[in-house]
C-alpha cells in the first residue's frame, strides 16, 4: 500500500530567566519540593500576575530566530481544566492572539535540506509536577507551577521519524544558541509531543490524529513515531475503525504505544482573555532591538566556517553543533592558522574525550590555547602527530601545557641532523638483508628501514627528517653497488 506519514510536532520549553512568568519565585530545577512556592503561582484567591519580561524577550527571540512574525499585538488566555497538579483550576496560556506566528526552520536529513514551517511561538506557563509513590498515592511538587513555558508549533510537515528527529536536533541547537533555554529533555526543559497520522496516497484517506504523549528523549520521540505509523499503516489496511483524534503514551518498556484518552477539542478549555493581564503591545523599536542583539545562528554560522577556513561541509556541521564548541574551535584557529588540523584535533580527540568523560566543553582543561600551541609544535615538526596523541591526552588530565609534558616526559622529537644520522646508520647496518633486498631492487624495502627507524626510536624521530637521510644513504649505496 502506498503511504505517507504525516508528523507535526509541539515541543515546550522552559525560558532561562531566573524567576516565574507571574511571580518573583526563583525558576529552579531540582530544588526540594515545594520550596519555591508562593500566593500567585499557587493560584491563592485575590492574587495578581505581572508578566515577566524576559520570558516575552525570550519568546520574541526565539520567534525571530525562527522567522516568525512577532505580532505587535497579543495576549493572554485562560485555558480551564482541573488537575491535581494545577492548583489554579486554569493555567494562563495565549490562545487566538499569540505572540508570533508563521516561521520556519530548515532541517537536514540524508544530505537533504528541508523547511519545515513554524505554525507558532507562544508563552505561557508551566504546571506542576505529580510524583507518583509506589503504594499508588500521588504527591504534588509546585516548584514547577508557573516557570514559563515557551510553545512551539510546527506545521504537519515531516514524513518520517529521521525528519522529526532532525528538526528536534535543529530546535534544540537554536534555542541553546540564542541562549533562551537550556532545552534539555532529561530535566523536562524540552518536551516533544508529536501528532502523526497516515495517508493512504491512492484512496486519499486518511486515519486520525494521534498524539503522542511521554516521551522523555529525542530517541522516545523517534521510536513512538516509527511504531505509530506502522501501526496506523496496518489498521489502515485492514479497515479498522480507529478514533477521530486521540491522545496515546509511549511505553518505553514494552515499545508500543497504549490510549490514554480521546482528546478534548479546544472548546472544552473555555477559553477567554485573561481579565488579570494587559494585552501585550511591542513597539517595532523594541522588536528591531532585540533582533540586533540575537547571536550568528548556528546554519548561518556553519556556512560561514566553511567559507572563511575552508573546511568539509560535514566537519562544519559537527563543530557548530554547540555555540562553546564553535567558539572553541574558532578560537583555536585564531591561534593556529591550518584551520583542517585544528578541527580534526577538536572533532576526534577533543570531543571523543569529552563523550568519554562527560565533562562539559566548559571545565576542558585543554583550552584553546593549548591545544593551539601543541598543533604549533606539530606543524614546526617539535614532535610527530603521533606523539600528539599521547601530549593530548595528557594534557586532558593535567591541564599541563604540551612543552611542559614533552620536556617532562622526553618526547621531544630527535631532530638534530647528526642525531638522525646516527640512527639511520645504525638500523642500516643491523639490517643487511633488507639493504640488499633495496639495491636488489625492491623499493618497498625503503619502508621496511623506516620502520625500523621508526621503531628504534620509539617514535621520536622526526618522520620527515629520517626519511630524506635514509634516501640519501640508500642511493648513496646504490651509486656504489653499480660502480663497484
Ligand atoms: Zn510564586
Amino acid at each position: 500500500m502506498p503511504f505517507e506519514a504525516i508528523i507535526g510536532m509541539e515541543v515546550h520549553a522552559h525560558l532561562q530567566t531566573g524567576s516565574k512568568m507571574f511571580c518573583g519565585c526563583r525558576a529552579v530545577f531540582g530544588a526540594e519540593p515545594n520550596t519555591h512556592c508562593c500566593p500567585v503561582c499557587l493560584g491563592l484567591p485575590g492574587v495578581l500576575p505581572v508578566a515577566n519580561k524576559k520570558a516575552i524577550e525570550g519568546v520574541v527571540e526565539t520567534a525571530l530566530a525562527l522567522s516568525c512574525e512577532v505580532q505587535k499585538h497579543s495576549r493572554f488566555a485562560r485555558k480551564n481544566y482541573y488537575y491535581p497538579d494545577l492548583p489554579k483550576n486554569y493555567q494562563i496560556s495565549q490562545f487566538d492572539e499569540p505572540l508570533s506566528r508563521d516561521g520556519y526552520i530548515e532541517i537536514d536529513v540524508d544530505g537533504a535540506t528541508k523547511r519545515i514551517r513554524i505554525r507558532r511561538v507562544h508563552l505561557e506557563e508551566d504546571t506542576g509536577k505529580s510524583l507518583h509513590a509506589p503504594d499508588g498515592t500521588s504527591l504534588q511538587d509546585y516548584n514547577r507551577c508557573g516557570v514559563p513555558l515557551m510553545e512551539i508549533v510546527s506545521e504537519p510537515e515531516m514524513n518520517s521519524p529521521a525528519e522529526a528527529r532532525a528538526y528536534l536536533l535543529a530546535l534544540q541547537s537554536l534555542l541553546r544558541y540564542i541562549g533562551v533555554s537550556t532545552a534539555s529533555p532529561e530535566q523536562g526543559a524540552m518536551r516533544c509531543e508529536p501528532t502523526v497520522n497516515v495517508r493512504d496516497t491512492e484512496t486519499g484517506e486518511v486515519t486520525g490524529l494521534v498524539e503522542l504523549k511521554n516521551l522523555n528523549s529525542f530517541r522516545a520521540v523517534h521510536d513512538a513515531i516509527a511504531y505509530e505509523i506502522e501501526r496506523q499503516k496496518k489498521a489502515l489496511a485492514e479497515g479498522a475503525e480507529l478514533p477521530a483524534r486521540e491522545t496515546r503514551r509511549w511505553n518505553v518498556e514494552r515499545g508500543m504505544t497504549t490510549t490514554m484518552r480521546h482528546k478534548e477539542s479546544s472548546d472544552e478549555y473555555r477559553y477567554f482573555p485573561e481579565p488579570d493581564l494587559l494585552p501585550m503591545a511591542l513597539s517595532d523599536e523594541w522588536i528591531e532591538e532585540v533582533r540586533r542583539a540575537l547571536p550568528e545562528l548556528p546554519r548561518a554560522r556553519r556556512e560561514r566556517l566553511v567559507e572563511q577556513y575552508g573546511i568539509p561541509e560535514y566537519d562544519a556541521g559537527v563543530l557548530t553543533g554547540t555555540r562553546e564548541m564553535a567558539d572553541y574551535f574558532e578560537e583555536c584557529t585564531r591561534l593556529h592558522a591550518d584551520a583542517k588540523a585544528a578541527a580534526n584535533w577538536v572533532m576526534v580527540d577533543l570531543m571523543g574525550k569529552l563523550n568519554e568523560t562527560g565533562i562539559p566543553i566548559t571545565d576542558c582543561k585543554v583550552t584553546p590555547e593549548h591545544l593551539a600551541k601543541m598543533l604549533d609544535m606539530i606543524a614546526a615538526g617539535t614532535i610527530s602527530g603521533k606523539i600528539g596523541k599521547q601530549v593530548f591526552e595528557d594534557m586532558f588530565e593535567t591541564g599541563k601545557l604540551p612543552d611542559v609534558i614533552c620536556q617532562e616526559r622526553n618526547l621531544t622529537l630527535i631532530s638534530d641532523d647528526e642525531a638522525v644520522r646516527a640512527v639511520v646508520d645504525e638500523v642500516l647496518a643491523d639490517s643487511p638483508n633488507i639493504v640488499a633486498d633495496y639495491l636488489g631492487g625492491k623499493d618497498r624495502a625503503a619502508a621496511a628501514l623506516m620502520g625500523q627507524i621508526m621503531k628504534k626510536t620509539q617514535g621520536k624521530v622526526d618522520p620527515k627528517l629520517a626519511n630524506k637521510i635514509l634516501r640519501e644513504k640508500l642511493a648513496a649505496k646504490r651509486d656504489e653497488a653499480t660502480s663497484g
